[in-house]
């Protein structure tokens, strides 16, 4: 089953192309990483497809919806609902504890559930830290918060710029086995950026994005 398709996506800013042509299909239960050379656009073709930002031309149908016909409630409720993000700069809530910041997409559809909340942070090896604030953390422990926040309400869609980019070894293994986990139980599609050959290897398939578009890598 297909849970986002693109077609002839093209995206530049200003006179500069970024990229053009990108066709994307993305079926539950699979794993894709995202490489290319630095400033090929994979974040801001991670950031179209996510609806935070606005192909030029193009077509994007994330579980069922054209994501561009759609207005911004109902964008934005379908991405509530959806979507899991990584932010490559993690964009947690900085008044909030680490346990809020983990809680706070199920609160945004009215699903208030303190056990999935604290398991997704035994996931991510983070069950000590609950009552933290992001001040408080290393650059890798921000990171597994972000990944526990995007993953806790079983979205259909996670896509994650540079997941495991500071983690050691054994934390981005834990972090990979966590969203094989969210793919095979959840049925999740993972779109992921990565630089990291560990990470593209425990992929499904790889694609490389260029200025023509996505190949096979
Ligand atoms: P990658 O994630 O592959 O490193 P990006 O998507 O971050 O690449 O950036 C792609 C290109 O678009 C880069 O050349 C970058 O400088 C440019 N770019 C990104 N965001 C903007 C913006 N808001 N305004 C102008 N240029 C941008």
């Amino acid at each position: 089953m297909t849970v986002l398709s693109a077609r002839g996506l093209a995206k530049a800013y200003g006179e500069t192309p970024v990229f053009s042509g990108v066709d994307l299909d993305l079926a539950a239960g699979e794993i894709v990483a995202l490489l290319g050379e630095s400033g090929a656009g994979k974040s801001t073709l991670l950031n179209c497809l996510a609806g935070l930002d606005e192909a030029d031309t193009g077509s994007i149908t994330l579980d069922g919806h054209d994501l561009r016909a759609l207005d911004d409630e109902a964008r934005s409720a379908l991405r509530r609902r959806s979507l899991g993000f990584v932010f490559q700069a993690f964009h947690l809530l900085p008044h909030l504890s680490v346990a809020d910041n983990v809680a706070l997409p199920l609160r945004l559809l009215g699903h208030a559930d303190d056990a999935r909340v604290a398991q997704m942070l035994a996931a991510v090896d983070l069950g000590g830290l609950a009552a933290r604030m992001p001040r408080q953390l290393s650059g890798g422990q921000l990171q597994r918060v972000a990944i526990a926040r995007a993953l806790v309400h079983r979205p259909r869609l996670v896509l994650a710029d540079e997941p495991t980019g500071n983690l050691d070894a054994r934390h981005a293994a834990e972090v990979l086995a966590l969203l094989r986990r969210c793919a095979l139980e959840a049925g999740a599609a993972c779109l992921l950026v990565t630089h990291s050959e560990r990470a593209a290897e425990a992929a499904d398939r790889r694609l490389r994005l260029d200025a023509q578009g996505l190949h096979a890598a």
